[in-house]
């Protein structure tokens, strides 16, 4: 590990790789990516692998719209198989209220350029002819959303960022921060060591100008290190897969009403999960007997035939919750050279690839992106609270 950088990127989840690989790509000499755990060992190795372009602002929309390009391209540039398949996105509406959202963002869909339409019933069961369709009011299906296999993309990531001469540091906890008034000036790491192997040691010291918080779920405790504190509120959530089954399950199915997602691999799996308000906040990622009853019951219904399949496993990770279920980015106004890329709920991984690009360039003295102005911490300070309706689960 290096002891001085350019940049220190706290955490080396899909956020902070695609963050590092963008800033040697662009330039950036001497970037370091520090994490305390394994690559995958955090949200980015534990997700669903979905990517959409169907939400309900303009600027989500749009910056899906780069992503889902630049994943298309990830297997050749980065050399490495991410599994993408474009099969579509498939939302469904039980109820006239969920019905109208999904009206409201197919028509910012569609001005933006989508391809993404209403259907009735019995057009959404033309796509999966296996879809119980009583109760169900409208769906929306863009043909172009998809799924990626999330590991290889990690290492994708990680490996493409390495030959850049990236210092990617697994094992290590960030502990504290070193400043010189309101300006950062270094990041003091202990060995963490995986499991059964203690960490020891005194803390060493990074000196750096440039921090990136990409702690995902465990950003507020990073930031919390050098007084900054952040609304984010970490919150389990589970999945699990099936036995391989025969492709026949084209787009990803989202159920609005109850968070029910279920999508197929390209490895045949029935990869799904489903949203659970009743679970307490907290850095928890264990899986439970009672996920496995509520998701059962939400996929049976929207599925009949899946029934008898049989799940071979099952896990869980943490969303990194804001208050208004808008991610928080760009630098703060406590400390100079600490910048934030977190807060996306459950859709960071389809985003990582534009925003990390996009972080990068503000990070590496580029050109401002707007967007972040508004997705930037002082939003809550000053009530500029913003809105996404299209959050599955
Ligand atoms: C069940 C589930 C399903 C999901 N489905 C989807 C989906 O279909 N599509 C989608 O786009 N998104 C999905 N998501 C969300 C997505 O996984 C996350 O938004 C994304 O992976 C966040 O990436 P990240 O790099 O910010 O965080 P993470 O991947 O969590 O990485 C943060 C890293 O920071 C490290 N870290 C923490 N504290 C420290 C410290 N003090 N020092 C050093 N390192 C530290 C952690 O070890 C971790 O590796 C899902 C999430 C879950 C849990």
């Amino acid at each position: 590990m290096r002891d001085n950088a350019d940049v220190v990127v706290v955490g080396a989840g899909i956020m902070g790789l695609s963050i590092a690989y963008h800033l040697a790509a662009s330039g950036v000499r001497h970037v370091t990516v520090v994490d305390k755990s394994y690559l995958c060992g955090g949200a980015s190795g534990r997700n669903g692998g979905g990517v959409r372009a169907q939400w309900s602002s303009e600027a989500n929309v749009r910056l899906m719209q780069e992503s889902i390009r630049m994943c298309r391209e990830f297997a050749s540039r980065m050399k490495i198989n991410v599994w993408f398949r474009q099969g579509g996105y498939l939302f469904l509406a039980r109820t006239p209220a969920i019905r109208a959202q999904l009206e409201k963002s197919v028509a910012l869909q569609n001005d933006c350029g989508l391809p993404t339409r209403m259907l009735s019933p019995a057009e959404a069961r033309r796509i999966v002819p296996e879809l119980d369709i009583s109760g169900v009011d409208a769906a929306s299906y863009n043909p172009d959303d998809g799924v990626v296999f999330p590991w290889p993309f990690v290492w994708g990531y990680a490996q493409a960022a390495q030959k850049l001469g990236v210092d990617v540091v697994p094992w290590h906890d960030v502990v504290g921060f070193e400043t010189e008034g309101a300006r950062m000036t270094g990041v003091r790491v202990r060995r963490s060591g995986p499991p059964g192997e203690q960490g020891d040691g005194p803390a060493a010291v990074i000196k750096t100008r440039q921090v990136v918080n990409a702690a995902g779920a465990w950003a507020p405790q990073v930031a919390r290190m050098v007084g900054v504190a952040l609304p984010n509120r970490p919150h389990r959530h589970e999945i699990c897969s099936t036995e391989p089954l025969k492709p026949w399950l084209k787009p990803l199915v989202a159920d609005l009403s109850d968070g029910l997602y279920f999508s197929q691999s390209t490895r045949g799996e029935i990869v799904g999960g489903i949203g659970n308000e009743y679970v307490a906040p907290g850095l928890d990622q264990g899986s439970s007997h009672a996920f496995l009853g509520k998701y059962a019951r939400s996929l049976v219904r929207a599925c009949p035939v899946l029934g008898s399949v049989k799940v071979l496993r099952q896990w869980a990770g943490c969303y990194d919750l804001t208050p208004d279920a808008n991610p928080i980015v760009g630098p703060v106004d406590e400390i100079e050279g600490f910048f934030q890329a977190h807060g996306f709920m459950g859709h960071g991984f389809m985003m990582a690839p534009v925003i990390g690009k996009l972080i990068a360039q503000v990070v590496a003295g580029g050109p401002e992106v707007p967007q972040f102005e508004r997705w930037n911490l002082r939003r809550f300070k000053e009530g500029k609270l913003l809105s996404e309706a299209m959050i599955i689960g």
